[in-house]
This record gives structure tokens, C-alpha cells and sequence, in this order.
């Protein structure tokens, strides 16, 4: 049935014209991973590999957030990863408030269809989307990385956990200790739900 779902939404994406993307885009870049995943990880937008290849993550941070995922023991293939915008922006700059309003219905219908228990944001206008999106309050991501905020949602309980991009550590290197922390406070907190550990 998810799959179904999912094949649905994706074909929809690929025929998407609601914005100027559309028209630049090599391919829309939809999500990739398990759909039955406990973790989704939510990025930006698609870069120029990602858009060559029609598959999120597959560039300098997609290689960062593989090696953060083996330091906690974790595969692609054991997480769901998608963006707040399906196509690239040109030149890789920032999106637009337009193209996040236009896209961000199709990244609900994925967060719906795969209904994981944890959510992370990664970076900024990940971070400010799902905060505004779950009415919890936005300070900034230097304070609310590493974090887990719950929400009591339609679907359940909710943890959001905000991470810093991972493409910062290509320029600050400092960084990447700090990814490395935050995802293991990620792995201390997958299973929580199901064994009710969190209130
Ligand atoms: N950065 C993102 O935010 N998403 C990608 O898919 C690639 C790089």
C-alpha cells in the first residue's frame, strides 16, 4: 500500500510544473530509503549530483551523512531521506518562499505515507519548515540541534530531532563532531516510541 502511495506521489512529482523549477531541473529528486523507516531524514534541495541523478544525497554531504550513519551503525537503506524541495534551485542557491510554499505538500504526503517517529531536519530551512509545520517554537539551529522536541500529532507521537546540515562540515570542520554527537543522541532515541520510553 506504501509503495503504491509512494509510486502515486512520485510520478506526480515528475510531472510538476507548479514553479520555475520545473523547467530547469535534469530530474526531480523525490526520496530515497526504506518507507517503512522509524528515521526521516529531511535535507534542503537537490545539488547538481542529486539532480543528475535523480537521487537525494549522493554528493560531498550525501558522503558525510553515509560515514554519519556507519558511525552509529546505520545503513541508507534503514532510513528514509527526502528534501523540502523536489527539484534544484540553479546554482544551488537558497530556495525561494514560493518554491517551499509550492513544494512542501508533496514532503507532508511522504511524512504521512512513511510515518516515521523521528524526524530530522537537517539545516536550516528544513528546520524553520517542520517547526512552523508542527507549531513548535523557532529559536535557532545552534541552540536546537541535537534536541529532541515531541508532538502530538493525528499520526501519533512525534520526536523532531534539528541537525546541522550536513554540507557544514565540508567548510567548518569543527563540525563534524558535532554531527557526530547529535547522531548519537539519534540512536539513543530510536525505539523510544514503540517501548514508550518518552513522555
Ligand atoms: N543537500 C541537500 O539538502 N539535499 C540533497 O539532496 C543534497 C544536498
Amino acid at each position: 500500500m506504501k509503495q503504491v502511495k509512494m509510486q502515486d506521489l512520485s510520478a506526480t512529482i515528475h510531472s510538476c510544473q507548479k514553479c520555475e523549477l520545473g523547467s530547469t531541473r535534469t530530474h526531480a529528486v523525490v526520496g530515497s530509503g526504506s518507507l517503512d523507516a522509524e528515521v526521516m531524514f529531511i535535507g534542503e534541495a537537490p545539488g547538481f549530483h542529486e539532480d543528475q541523478k535523480g537521487i537525494p544525497f549522493v554528493g560531498r554531504a550525501g558522503n558525510i551523512l553515509s560515514s554519519l550513519l556507519d558511525h552509529i551503525g546505520m545503513k541508507r537503506e534503514d532510513i528514509y531521506i527526502a528534501n523540502i524541495l523536489k527539484c534544484r534551485p540553479p546554482k544551488n542557491r537558497n530556495p525561494l518562499k514560493d518554491e517551499v510554499e509550492k513544494c512542501t505538500s508533496y514532503l507532508d504526503a511522504q511524512i504521512e505515507i512513511i510515518q516515521p517517529s523521528i524526524l530530522v531536519p537537517l539545516g536550516n530551512f528544513s528546520y524553520r519548515y517542520l517547526f512552523s509545520t508542527y507549531g513548535l517554537p523557532i529559536n535557532k539551529i545552534s541552540q536546537d540541534h541535537g534536541k529532541i522536541f515531541t508532538k502530538n500529532t493525528i499520526l501519533g507521537i512525534l520526536m523532531v530531532m534539528p541537525m546541522y546540515h550536513p554540507a557544514v562540515a565540508t567548510y567548518n570542520p569543527n563540525k563534524i563532531d558535532v554531527l557526530m554527537k547529535d547522531f548519537e543522541i539519534l540512536k539513543q532515541n530510536i525505539g523510544k516510541l514503540a517501548t514508550n520510553q518518552i513522555g
